[in-house]
């Protein structure tokens, strides 16, 4: 292929022809084949194994037994495991970053971001592993002490979507690695060589120190292999990225057990628009946040909310804007935008842009399918602007496609919160304005009710150092930064009774 596709394959260490599940170095998934297709050509690239029920069930089993030896190793040591797999994706960084940009459809730059984010994450937790902290209190018992610590919990179970499809493995491996956990994922049938990839290398790491196999697992295929997971009761923990719908499956699933389950799922993202916003930043947060993986990241910006004071300004920016907007192969860095990730996305683009207008919307940057050289895989479509209301049933969910819905708000900032909040989902939100009042009110309890919260950012692009996550249908769960790692172990509270008596705790008098 043009853009050096072979190559970092072959950097890679990917053999095509017997590519699946993996406890190690060697695959050996025996289950029908899916093939992994570009959506940037369109083109096979290779053809990947899939787990059976009975190569699951030796894939965990090498995990319990792994657990066994991982667990106990000290964590800074397994801090040093991860710093030399942070290495192994510096070295590796551009193959990687150009696989997930021709398999996942977005740029090179942003594979090489997705790459960097595993880099950071790696980084974050070599640090951590020495701050795995519980606290001590004070016994109301003489002679007492009491204290708490944070155990390894078991095998994680990763569930990933297809459209970060290195960076959330990433943010839970390093994480439940350094915590003593081992983990099984289940990246997206849509991007299983990405997984693979990410396996040998991390595969390679363990491999060279002598550790087991089994501490970082990979199985392949669709829901029904993430639904194996789900219910099994070896896995206390099932991390799952992905829509709404498959979220709620997944509680479903492991609530029905009493496992634990972090949820990261779909957003419905807003910037806030306020008389005071500054209108150069308010465009170049807005077209990156709408246009920007071709509005495939759960943070895309899905509405604007706009003060009737700055609507017509707002939208002949944006007109302008999208007017030079190039789209075409993400591996060419003159363009803007890449292609949708299969055929059924753009379909459910199409049928959006339908619906927003029966519902009343007026479609002022006309979307379309782009047809033509360069285009032939039928995933680049044109990103589209709609003057819609927040209540329109198109406009209240998750289209996974660029499409920038404006709205607009004539009262206060509350007025703005209210349409902001007014969605089932609470992702990342955002407000333009240099009006501390503002902000702050945007900021308050009374304000924005998602997870992340931005004062003169788009609601895309989060540091790993904070917490990612959101709120209502979002799922609730918290990922990489602050104190996310505690989900992944397990809280023991310890008292230990140092006199010779042994007297009760609350006083209370029981004499033989
Ligand atoms: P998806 O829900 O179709 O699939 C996600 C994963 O779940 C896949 O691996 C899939 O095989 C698996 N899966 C599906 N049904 C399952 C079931 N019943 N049991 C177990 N596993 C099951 O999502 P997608 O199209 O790959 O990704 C796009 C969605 O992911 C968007 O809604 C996006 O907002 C969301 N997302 C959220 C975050 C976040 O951090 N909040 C990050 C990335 C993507």
């Amino acid at each position: 292929t043009d853009f050096g596709i072979d190559n970092a394959l072959k950097q890679l260490g990917i053999n095509a022809a017997n590519a699946g599940t993996s406890t190690g170095v060697d695959n050996f998934g025996s289950g029908p084949e899916i093939i992994s297709s570009s959506p940037v050509d369109g083109a096979a690239i290779a053809r990947v194994n899939t787990t059976t029920r009975a190569d699951y069930d030796k894939v965990v089993a090498t995990a319990v037994s792994a657990f066994e030896q991982w667990r106990m190793m000290p964590a800074p040591k397994r801090g040093e495991i991860v710093r030399q797999f942070g290495e192994k994706l510096r070295e590796l960084k551009e193959p990687l970053g150009k696989l997930v940009s021709y398999e996942m459809g977005k740029s090179y730059q942003e594979g090489l971001g997705e790459v960097q984010e595993m880099i950071d994450i790696c980084d974050f937790a070599v640090g951590l592993s020495r701050q795995l902290h519980g606290l001590t209190m004070h016994s109301e018992r003489p002679g007492h002490r009491m204290y708490e610590q944070y155990h390894p919990l078991g095998i994680v179970g990763i569930i990933s979507a297809f459209n970060f499809p290195v960076a959330v493995w990433a943010w839970n491996t390093a994480l439940a690695w350094v915590c003593g956990d081992v983990c099984i994922w289940k990246p997206s049938e849509k991007t299983p060589l990405c997984g693979i990839a990410c396996q040998r290398i991390a595969a390679e790491v363990f491999a060279e120190n002598g550790l087991p196999e089994g501490i970082s697992c990979l199985i392949t295929g669709d829901a029904q292999v993430g639904q194996w997971m789900t219910s099994d009761t070896r896995l206390p923990l099932i991390s799952a990225t992905g829509s709404i719908r498959m979220g709620k499956l997944v509680a479903q699933a492991v609530g029905a057990r009493l496992g634990k389950s972090l949820l990261e799922l779909g957003g419905n993202n807003a910037i806030i628009v306020s008389p005071e916003a500054d209108l150069k930043m308010t465009v170049i947060g807005a077209v990156f946040g709408a246009v920007g993986t071709c509005g495939q990241r759960c943070t895309s910006t899905r509405r604007l909310i706009v003060h009737e004071s700055r609507y017509d300004e707002v939208k002949q920016a944006l007109t302008d804007a999208y007017a030079q907007l190039k789209i075409g192969n993400p591996l060419d860095e003159n363009n803007h935008v890449g292609p949708l990730i299969d055929t059924d996305a753009v379909a459910q683009y199409e049928s959006a842009l339908e619906k927003v207008e029966a519902e009343g919307g007026n479609i002022l940057v006309p979307g379309g399918v782009l047809q033509g050289s360069g285009y032939e895989s039928g995933c680049y479509v044109k990103p589209a602007i709609a003057e819609a209301e927040n209540h329109f049933d198109i406009v209240q969910e998750e289209t996974f496609a660029p499409i920038l819905y404006l709205l607009k708000y004539s009262g206060d900032v509350r007025e703005a919160i209210a349409l902001q909040n007014g969605v089932r989902q609470g992702l990342s939100s955002a407000i333009m304005t240099r009006d501390l009042r503002e902000a702050e009110a945007f900021l308050s309890a009374a304000g924005s009710d998602c997870g992340i919260a931005n004062v003169n950012i788009g609601t895309s692009g989060a540091e790993i150092g904070g917490a990612f996550g959101g709120e209502k249908e979002t799922g609730g769960g918290r990922e990489s930064g602050s104190d996310a790692w505690k989900v992944y172990m397990r809280r023991q509270t310890n008292t230990i009774n140092y006199s010779t008596e042994l007297p009760l705790a609350q006083g209370i008098k029981f004499d033989l």
